[in-house]
C-alpha cells in the first residue's frame, strides 16, 4: 500500500459534482472576470478570517507583494522576515525593490521575537511574520515590538488559513495578511489563487485598485497598477471549498495527534500550545541529521512518500546572494533544515494510512 504525500484529486472527486456545476454555470454566464462570485467569495472569506476586508488576488505571493506596495514600501526601505520559509516571503519584498532582512525561527519554526529587535534598523517599515507549517507566529510578541518602532505587520498567512491565535484567526492579528488558494493549502483551488485580509480601510482601498490595473473605476486610472485578479470560477470553488475548511482542519488536527500519539518517544514532533489552534499544512519531525535521508528513503521503499520543507534556506539561495548573508547567520533555521521531514498529512489521509507512516518510521528505529 502506498501513501502519496498530496492526494489533490480525491478532494476533487468529492466535490466533483458541485464543481462541474459551477463551471457550467459561470461558462454560461459569461462573467468570468470580478462580479458576483468574486465579490461572495471576498464576503464569505472575510467574514471567515473575522476581517473588515478581503480581496481576491492572482496568488498568495501577489497577496504580499501588493500589501507592500500598499503600505508604500519602495527602495531604501527594509522588511523583516524569516529565512527558513518559502522562497516567496521574500521575494515580494525584493519585487518592491526593499531589501530583505531576516531574523533566525525558534524552535516551532516560527520568528524568533527575542533577535526581532537586533534586526531593525531606521529603514525598516515592517515586518512578515510567517505562520509556518500552519502555526500562528508569536503575534503578541511581534506586534508590541512593530509598535514601538511604528512598523507595519503582515501577516504571511498562505499555511495557516483557519488557523487561531488567542482565540482570533489569523489574517487580523497584524495590519494585513496574503493567503494562498494554491492546490496544496488546506484552502485550494484548481489552479492559483490568493486572498488578501486587512482591517486597515486605507490598504484595501489601495490593493483593490492595484490588483486591477490601478483602476479607480472603469476609465479612471489613480495608480500604476498590475493585473492580479482571482478568477469568478476560481472564487466559486473556493466558495464551495470554505464550507468544508473548518472539518478539513480539524482533520488535520486529527492526523497530527496520532502522528504525536505515535512518534514522539522517536523523533521531534511539533507540540500543541494551548493558547493556538493550529492548522498543520504541514506535519514536521525531526531527527539526527546523520539518519534523515536515510529515513526518507527507508520511508519511500515502505510507499511512504515525504518531503522538506524547506532543504535550502532562504539566505543560501542563489538568488540570495546579493543580500550578503552566508552559512553560520540563522542556526537554527540552518540547522533545521537538516533535521526536518514532513510527513502525508491531508484531510483525506485514513487512519489506516496515518498507521502505516508511523509503523514504517518505528520499523526504521
Ligand atoms: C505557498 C506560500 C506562498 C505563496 O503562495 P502562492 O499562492 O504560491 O503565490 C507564500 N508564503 C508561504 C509561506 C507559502 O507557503
Amino acid at each position: 500500500m502506498k501513501v502519496p504525500f498530496v492526494s489533490i484529486g480525491k478532494q476533487y472527486e468529492f466535490l466533483r459534482k458541485e464543481f462541474t456545476e459551477a463551471f457550467d454555470e459561470i461558462g454560461m454566464s459569461g462573467q468570468y472576470i470580478m462580479g458576483d462570485n468574486l465579490d461572495n467569495f471576498e464576503k464569505e472569506i472575510a467574514n471567515y478570517c473575522e476581517t473588515e476586508y478581503a480581496l481576491g488576488v492572482a496568488n498568495g505571493s501577489d497577496a504580499l507583494f501588493l500589501a507592500l506596495k500598499a503600505m508604500g514600501i519602495g527602495e531604501g526601505d527594509e522588511v523583516i522576515t524569516c529565512p527558513n520559509s518559502f522562497i516567496a516571503s521574500a521575494w515580494v519584498i525584493e519585487s518592491t525593490k526593499a531589501k530583505s532582512v531576516f531574523v533566525d525561527c525558534l524552535e516551532d519554526y516560527n520568528m524568533d521575537f527575542n533577535k526581532l529587535e537586533k534586526a531593525i534598523t531606521d529603514k525598516t517599515k515592517a515586518i512578515i511574520p510567517v505562520h509556518l507549517t500552519g502555526r500562528p507566529a508569536p503575534m503578541d510578541e511581534i506586534n508590541a515590538i512593530a509598535k514601538k518602532y511604528n512598523l507595519f505587520v503582515l501577516e504571511d498567512s498562505a499555511q495557516a488559513i483557519g488557523a487561531r491565535y488567542k482565540g482570533r484567526r489569523v489574517g487580523g492579528l497584524g495590519d494585513a495578511a496574503g493567503f494562498s488558494l494554491h492546490p496544496l493549502k488546506n484552502l485550494g483551488v484548481i489552479g492559483d489563487g490568493g486572498v488578501f485580509t486587512t482591517n486597515n480601510k486605507d490598504l484595501y482601498e489601495t490593493v483593490k485598485k492595484l490588483r486591477n490595473h490601478g483602476l479607480k473605476n472603469r476609465d479612471e486610472c489613480e495608480l500604476w497598477g498590475f493585473n492580479s485578479r482571482l478568477d469568478s470560477l476560481q472564487a466559486k470553488l473556493a466558495s464551495i471549498k470554505l464550507k468544508h475548511l473548518d472539518s478539513w482542519n480539524n482533520r488535520f488536527r486529527e492526523i497530527a495527534n496520532m502522528y504525536r500519539d505515535g512518534l514522539s518517544d522517536l523523533v521531534h514532533t511539533p507540540k500543541d500550545l494551548s493558547h493556538e489552534e493550529p492548522v498543520y499544512h504541514n506535519f514536521v519531525i525531526r531527527v539526527d541529521q546523520n539518519i534523515r535521508d536515510n529515513l526518507m528513503s527507508f520511508l519511500l521503499q515502505k510507499g511512504v512518500e515525504t518531503k522538506i520543507h524547506y532543504p535550502i534556506p532562504i539566505h543560501l539561495q542563489e538568488c540570495a546572494k546579493n543580500l550578503n548573508y552566508s552559512n553560520g547567520d540563522f542556526p537554527l533555521s540552518e540547522k533545521y533544515a537538516l533535521e526536518m521531514i514532513s510527513l502525508p498529512i491531508y484531510p483525506e489521509l485514513s487512519n489506516q494510512e496515518v498507521e502505516i507512516v508511523i509503523k514504517s518510521v518505528k520499523e526504521f528505529f
